[in-house]
């Protein structure tokens, strides 16, 4: 195996890599005979027939390979290299699709890295052929997978409430703000300190790398999704064993998060409180919660369950577990509301999702705060170990721009992968900075049935099982569902021959997918790439956590067996799938015996990589938030908690950072 975690400069992509990118793409979505059920529809017919090549997927894929981080520029040098030399462009290869794609299993299962390099072109070439739009705002296979079209759009776009104000520079040779506070990161912890700060008649700037896209003006394309996340959401763990979904945009996660509403269990609050949180434990941070819960509108009334959660409960209730109705920051009047496409982002004139962009940040603003779009946040600039302020560049109306905020008070929440970054390249935070990253792994097993699903009709999330939390050494996982964008989905299934892949997807309506969401007992690291950006490093290298995702997957299997399904597959790297007849144990067995390197968890919840506590050697900030070193810099997000808290994080997250706030402007009005 050639897999390390040392992070060399390779960039050898060149005319060699450009040609095995387009023909991995070709491999992967060939030009193929129509199925037979498919001769006379026009459609069908193209959507056998029309494969990558043709539809201008290769070139795209190549042309975005440069775009990516250096972690999975380098895997997919290394695999274009190995693919090279193996015979991948010889015309023998090239006449035969499947001996491509043959190759490529080779390659993934020899070479973590090499896997790595060949999901993540999956995922690209995949996901364009589903989710890429067209001039009209559609995509010809949609038909094909009975897919859109995207149904809501808002009649009057651009009405309150969603009309915060965000700024644009104009360009200058250099942008230099001042403020008392600025914030880095304006999703669920930035937002909430941005408000409080600005109520308390701080002047506060946020600070946000992403475009500030309103609910409004979102067009739920699952392509412009990409555009919100973090890495296009083509995040990887150095070995790809975790992919990574977070929020990069104005509102951060709340943006496009699930909107699940959890408080964090009482034996979490009382271990955080023994690590130096005081007062979590108790009637402090209780209000705090409350705060949170008020602003948000978090309430279960609103929660309705669609085809996909429906299933889940099926399936849950034939095993014997319980389940509850979930609570969430969806704020429909008249409670009645169901809009489709619901993952897909929230076009709904009244602004349904109640994320920061319509809560906390407006309350911000309406108090003076000034944000900003599309600014990236390189180092924090310290002077004599106090904060002085942070420089990176902005985005102005004419193009990019050195940018320098002079405050003397500094909030770190640019979530569980960037902030530790931001403090590493800055050089302060000390030792347990980009440590201790918790992501509550999720696996994910998907159930094919009979009748429509339409997973991604409706809401994303409304029903959890607690039952399976403590079922491995007292560790285990939270069943929800799971409403995945259908290019993830076609990106992240097992390989498989052109032929195979164009037939499965045609039943992607008939797909119910759920996940165990395991509360992490290992940890893994921040670390930065030669370029210093983030680069993560995880491998499911403890015990207690691979046996969860063992157990997950097997009840996931069993619930979609008990619920009806007709067959049920996983996204571990080799294809394991039961199907209606065959012996179901020796499925429980087979999905038991898969090495922990085969296995592919994601995670939406990244946390813990700034952890507060009182030990200096293993935290970076004390308990109420401000840095052990740097005075004036404080930790606001999600890598401030001390462990994973079990339970979907954002509320948590935002109650800490209520917590969080209050101690900082109580120490700005001291003075220090
Ligand atoms: C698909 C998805 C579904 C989820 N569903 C749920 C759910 O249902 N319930 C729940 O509780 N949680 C959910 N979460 C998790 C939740 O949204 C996050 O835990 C929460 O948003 C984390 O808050 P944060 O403040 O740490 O970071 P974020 O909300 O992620 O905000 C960080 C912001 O910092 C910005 N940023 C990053 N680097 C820089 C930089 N260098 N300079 C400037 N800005 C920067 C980013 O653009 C981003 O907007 C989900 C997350 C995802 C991705």
């Amino acid at each position: 195996m050639t897999d390390t975690h040392t992070l060399t400069p390779d960039d050898t992509a060149g005319a060699t890599q450009d040609e095995v990118v387009r023909a991995v793409c070709d491999a992967l979505l060939p030009s193929l005979e129509p199925a037979a059920d498919a001769l006379g529809d026009p459609v069908l017919e193209a959507y056998y027939r029309d494969g990558a090549v043709a539809r201008g997927i290769d070139t795209a894929v190549a042309a975005a390979v440069p775009t990516l981080d250096a972690t999975l520029r380098r895997a997919i040098a290394s695999l274009a290299e190995h693919l090279a030399a193996s015979g991948f462009l010889d015309p023998a290869a090239a006449a035969d699709p499947d001996a491509r794609i043959a190759m490529l299993r080779a390659a993934g299962d020899a070479s973590l890295t090499h896997r790595n390099a060949v999901r993540q072109l999956k995922s690209m070439a995949m996901g364009t052929f589903v989710n890429a739009v067209d001039e009209t705002g559609t995509n010809p296979v949609w038909p094909a997978l009975g897919y859109g079209p995207l149904a809501y759009r808002p009649a009057t776009p651009g009405e309150t409430p969603k009309n915060l104000r965000v700024e644009t520079p104009d360009a200058a040779a250099e942008i230099v703000l001042t403020a008392d506070v600025v914030v880095v990161g304006s999703g669920a912890g930035g937002g909430v300190i941005a408000a409080r700060a600005a109520q308390a008649g701080l002047s506060v700037i946020v600070l946000d790398a992403g475009p500030h896209v309103t609910d409004a003006k979102r067009t739920q394309h699952g392509a412009e999704g990409g555009a919100v996340f973090l890495g296009r959401g083509g995040l990887f763990s150095e070995t790809g064993q975790m992919g990574i979904l977070a929020g990069s945009a104005v509102g951060g996660g709340t943006l496009i998060n699930s909107m699940v509403s959890l408080r964090p269990p009482q034996k979490i609050r009382e271990l955080w409180a023994s690590e130096g949180l005081e007062g979590l434990d108790g009637p402090e941070f209780e209000a705090q919660l409350d705060r949170v819960w008020s602003r948000l509108g978090v309430n279960t009334e609103a929660s309705h369950h669609n085809a996909n959660t429906r299933a889940m409960i099926t399936g849950l209730a034939e095993l014997g577990y319980a389940h509850e109705r979930l609570p969430r920051n969806f704020v429909a009047d008249g409670v009645s509301e169901f809009c489709p496409f619901c993952a897909e982002g929230c076009t709904h004139q009244q602004g349904f999702r109640a994320s920061t962009v319509v809560t906390y940040l407006d309350d911000a603003v309406a108090s003076g705060a000034r944000v900003f779009a599309g600014a990236w946040i390189d180092r924090v600039t310290v002077a004599d170990g106090s904060a002085t302020g942070v420089t990176g560049t902005i985005e102005t109306a004419d193009g990019q721009r050195p940018l320098r905020v002079d405050a003397p008070t500094v909030v770190v929440a640019a979530g569980g992968i960037e902030s530790p970054a931001l403090l590493l390249r800055s050089g302060i935070g000390g030792p347990a900075v980009g440590e201790n990253l918790r992501l509550h792994p999720a696996w994910i097993v998907t159930g094919v049935y009979d009748e429509a699903i339409e997973a991604w009709h409706g809401q994303i999330q409304s029903a959890v099982s607690f039952d399976l939390t403590e079922v491995v050494d007292g560790e285990g996982f939270l069943v929800e569902s799971l409403s995945l964008n259908i290019g993830s989905w076609a990106g992240l299934s097992p390989l498989a021959e052109g032929r195979v892949a164009r037939d499965r997807m045609r039943s992607f309506d008939r797909y119910a997918t759920w996940h165990g969401v395991a509360h992490d007992h290992g940890a893994g690291r921040v670390v930065l790439d030669e370029e210093g950006r983030a680069a993560l490093i995880w491998d499911l290298d403890d015990d207690i956590d691979y046996r969860v995702g063992v157990r997950a997957h097997q009840e996931l299997a069993r619930m979609h067996k008990a619920a009806g399904a007709k067959e049920i597959f996983t996204f571990l790297w080799r294809d394991l799938r039961w199907r209606d007849g065959e012996d179901f144990e020796a499925f429980l067995d087979a999905l038991a015996a898969e090495p922990p390197r085969d296995h592919l968890a994601m995670s939406a919840h990244q946390m813990g990589s700034c952890r507060l506590g009182a030990d200096p050697t293993v935290s970076v900030a004390d308990g109420r938030g401000q840095l052990h070193d740097t005075s004036g810099v404080w930790i606001g997000d999600a890598s401030a908690l001390p462990t994973a808290p079990g339970v979907n994080p954002m509320i948590t997250v935002m109650a800490v950072a209520e917590r969080t706030a209050e101690a900082l402007v109580a120490t700005v009005r001291k003075g220090g």
